[in-house]
């Protein structure tokens, strides 16, 4: 049996991993969840797969409410239940930078981690990748986008990639002008045409900042530099990324957007294992269509471009600006045009720094979380 803990079980991609589990009841033993504030939903989770411990990340006053089951609490609390519990695979669903030190320790003790996760990446993705060489934990990529890459690159070597394209569907807001965007609203910004996902991912999704995010994210997964990198608005959303290899050819994956196809091939990879999710009816998509994305409209693309290339404690600070930013614009305080100009704004006041260790990309982030409040107040 292998032991898999599931952080961020409450949310999208949490709920969906433990969809998944609970198909395999022979291979996989939950032995961990953890949630940021929603007890209520863990409480259920912990009835049915009875795991060794839970953590409320976001929480306290929740010790007892969960039988025999150890509960850890606050942020200490998840790394805590990560040293102590006995973890073979870990799923990281949690959203957002606070599952930076999450990863980071849970890297000591795993031997796979499947990570949907891209805001660590984003920001550490050159300490992540290097501690998970060190100690051979297999980094699979949940997000559909690295999914697909992980799975067209197959066994080629680092060598053979000449290119990526990281197809996106466009998001909420790809037929509305520009001229439109000062008006958009919170439910507009979240109505996602093919993935149903959480609320900060759907916005980044509206700004295409999550395509910007995981340009970056790619970078460090497959070891390519920001350049080799291509955005492709795909708005039928069927095919999920490509590589192009030295020779010219190009592989693609496809398949229907359901987030439990890359989750379980994380889970049960390298093998693949039965699932009823079904493939895709060619008949009926008749055609498929790849468009370069207008960076004008969606000014947090070059952002995200530019802080990958400058690198350092730069893309940092752009992931904070964006966390602040949207927050903000999803509780009301500022319009949506409002993000990219503010993250604009404080990483033009960042003085990066090249190679950081962590400690200088944990206060590069909370100089940039501070700058973003100050000047939003102004
Ligand atoms: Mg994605």
């Amino acid at each position: 049996m292998e032991n898999i803990a599931v952080l961020g079980s409450t949310g999208s991609i949490g709920t969906s991993g433990l969809d998944v589990i609970s198909k395999f009841p022979d291979r996989f033993k939950v032995c961990g969840l953890s949630t940021n504030t929603n007890v209520e939903l863990l409480r259920k989770q912990a009835k049915i797969f009875k795991p060794e411990a839970v953590c409320v990340s976001g929480g306290s006053g929740n010790k007892g409410k969960f039988g025999k089951i150890m509960v850890y609490e606050g942020e200490d609390g998840l790394c805590g239940m990560l040293r102590d519990v006995k973890i073979d695979t870990v799923l990281v669903g949690i959203v957002g930078s606070s599952a930076l030190l999450p990863i980071i320790t849970v890297l000591d003790k795993v031997k796979k981690m499947a990570l949907a996760n891209k805001e660590a990446l984003v920001m550490a993705g050159g300490i992540i990748m290097n501690k998970a060489a060190k100690n051979k934990v297999t980094v699979v990529p949940v997000d559909s986008e690295h999914s697909a890459i992980f799975q067209c690159i197959g066994k080629s070597g680092r060598e053979d990639l000449r290119r990526i394209f990281l197809t996106g569907s466009g998001g909420p807001l790809l037929k509305v002008k520009k001229s439109g965007f000062k008006d958009i609203t919170v439910k507009e910004a979240v109505n996602h045409p093919r993935w149903k996902m959480g609320k900060k991912i759907s916005v980044d999704s509206a700004t295409m900042m999550n395509k910007g995010l995981e340009v970056i994210e790619a970078s460090w997964l497959f070891n390519m530099g920001i350049n080799s990198i291509e955005i492709l608005i795909h708005p039928e959303a069927v095919v999920h990324s490509m590589v192009e290899f030295r020779d010219g050819a190009i592989l693609a994956q496809l398949g229907a957007c359901d987030m439990r196809i890359p989750i379980q091939y994380a889970l049960t990879y390298p093998e693949r294992l039965d699932s009823s999710i079904k493939g895709l009816d060619f008949s009926n998509i008749r055609e498929l269509k790849f468009l370069k994305p207008d960076t004008k409209k969606f000014q947090c693309i070059d952002l995200a471009y530019e802080a990958g290339k400058r690198s350092g404690t730069f893309p940092s600070v752009l992931n904070a600006s964006n966390e602040i930013a949207v927050r903000e614009f999803i509780e009301g305080r500022i319009r949506f045009i409002d993000i990219p100009r503010i993250i604009e704004k404080v990483m033009g006041l960042h003085r990066g720094i090249k190679n950081p260790g962590l400690g200088d990309i944990l206060e590069a982030d909370k100089w940039a979380r501070v700058k973003t409040k100050e000047l939003l107040n102004k």
